[in-house]
């Protein structure tokens, strides 16, 4: 039902807020407290159609403005979003859930998507070869694709667009996005925010909406690319549908990260480093770690210290500073994980740490403590299936050749990380691990947005990742010129 004087948020079409004429919402509530916040339209397809025309009319402009005026959008932009920080991490946490630090870092980290967006003239240069043959010369040049669209998860409210339209956008494509249903707020004042650096009405375009205006991008004859970043059901279908389509597709999707952790690791930061990736962000990362592979002769002294940590975390409201776990997205997915966990004991693995309890006591929101699990199979569902949740399975190993097996038998391959002392071991490991990010002694290994982001084996659909290198490829074409001329 919905909430009384609770506004409905509006979708941005050719440079003005506009109401959408759907009569179907959906219900954003603070996953801390379940108050409803706004109501969130599932648009309709003429809604999407409309936001496409607006994007092609600006299109026939915005690529013949020059790439350093462009680009200068995003100056004024990085300078806005960085006056408007603490305002944005505070939004991140009200929708979202995420505490107000791991908030403030994932603002940080959006920031510096839009840094390197500053770069675009750099990035988006070509490459030149006289003298390829007599009197001949060889070009590439490259060139914006079109409306380019963009489809994003929950979990990153603010990283995972700028991921996409700033770069996208100073490359010479115009842009629909389509956020997540559950995060709509955040998606508001960022593309506010655009808008104030006097951005020319079109470039940027944002529809509400669920798997209907997700189809419709899909099978929309004028956009020319799409990113997606979600679950890994839906970013299959992503790419299957739009590639049919004749679509460049990146698609990102789920994950189920592995820590290998060897005896003759720093015991203590190791602990820190895997308490914070896995339960930070109550376990909502790609880049989570879900499983900890340790030595089997290490095992009990590294579990007794990890413990004794994971023991004093205290779950609650994020927006206080005191509690390290925050609420899950939403009731439902709080059932699922609670699911998962009574499948974990019933299939035979050692609940050491049960966060149901602390979860139940924190109050109205959808919370879940810090659970751990040992004695973790990879026949058990919870070692298989992305929980997306702050639970953690151990699973002991001999050696480090059994833990990258291990590793390696999961279907996902976002990231992998190692923690070890040894050069030589480091050295193994990235020759034979298979996972997109690797991180040495590192907790979570996302790579800075001058470097590429993106997964191996089901967890990415596609060729080129986002930001870095491949994201200014991704959004551009190439055209490869040979050139003669005569007297
Ligand atoms: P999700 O797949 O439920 O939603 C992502 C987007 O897809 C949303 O915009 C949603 O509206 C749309 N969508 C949902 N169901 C759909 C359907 N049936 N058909 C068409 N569109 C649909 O993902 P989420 O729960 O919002 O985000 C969490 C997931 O995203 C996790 O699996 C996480 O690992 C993944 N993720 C991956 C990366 C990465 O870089 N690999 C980064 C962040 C999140």
């Amino acid at each position: 039902m919905k909430a009384v004087n609770v506004r409905t948020v509006q979708n941005w079409i050719d440079g003005a807020w506009v109401a959408s004429a759907s009569t179907e919402t959906e219900r954003v509530p603070n996953p801390a407290t379940d108050e409803t916040l706004v109501h969130v339209p599932l648009s309709t397809k003429e809604e999407l159609d409309e936001a496409v025309r607006s994007a092609k009319r600006a299109y026939a402009t915005w690529k013949t403005i020059p790439v350093p005026e462009r680009t200068r959008y995003m100056f004024s932009y990085l300078h806005l979003l960085k006056e408007n920080r603490e305002e944005l991490a505070q939004l991140i946490t009200k929708e979202n859930g995420k505490t107000i630090k791991d908030a403030r870092g994932e603002v940080q980290r959006g920031i510096e998507c839009v840094e390197l967006a500053t770069a675009t003239p750099t990035l988006m240069m070509g490459d030149a070869l006289p003298g390829i043959a007599g009197g001949i010369d060889g070009a590439i040049w490259r060139y914006p694709l079109g409306v380019v669209a963009g489809i994003t998860p929950f979990n990153f409210p603010m990283m995972v667009p700028l991921w996409m339209f700033p770069l996208a956008i100073a490359a010479g494509n115009t842009f629909v996005l389509k956020t997540s249903e559950r995060t709509p707020l955040l998606a508001e004042r960022l593309v506010e925010l655009m808008h104030e650096t006097g951005l020319p009405k079109g470039v940027l375009n944002m529809v509400h909406g669920g798997k209907d205006v997700v189809n419709g991008i899909l099978e929309h004859d004028d956009i020319e690319a799409v990113s997606f970043v979600g679950s890994e059901p839906v970013a299959r279908h992503v790419y299957k549908v739009g590639t049919a389509h004749g679509k460049r597709v990146q698609a990102l999707a789920g994950a189920k990260n592995h820590a290998v952790v060897l005896g003759d690791c720093e015991l203590e930061k190791t602990v820190q480093g895997v308490i914070g990736a896995a339960f930070g962000s109550s376990g909502e990362r790609c880049m989570a770690c879900s499983v900890v592979a340790v030595e089997e002769s290490f095992a009990d002294e590294f579990i007794a210290a990890l413990m004794k940590e994971a023991e004093k975390l205290t779950v609650g409201n994020g927006i206080n500073d005191e509690h390290f776990v925050g609420p899950l997205i939403r009731q439902s997915h709080k059932e699922r994980v609670l699911s998962y966990v009574e499948q974990g004991v019933k299939e035979g693995a050692t609940l050491l740490l049960d966060g149901r309890k602390s979860g139940e006591a924190a109050g109205d929101g959808y919370y879940l403590g810090a659970t751990v699990f040992d004695n973790v199979t990879p026949d058990m569902t919870i070692w298989q299936e992305e929980l997306f949740a702050p639970v953690l399975s151990i699973v002991r190993v001999k050696d480090l050749d059994e833990g990258i097996t291990l590793t390696n038998r999961s279907r996902f391959a976002n990231g992998a990380v190692i923690y070890t002392s040894s050069g030589q071991s480091v050295q193994y490991f990235r020759n034979n691990i298979d996972a997109g990010m690797i991180g040495v002694n590192v907790n979570v290994p996302a790579p800075m947005a001058f470097f590429s982001f993106a997964g191996n084996k089901a967890s990415f659909f596609g060729d080129l990742g986002t930001n870095g290198r491949d994201g200014i490829q991704f959004y551009t074409r190439k055209k490869v010129v040979t050139e003669r001329w005569f007297n």
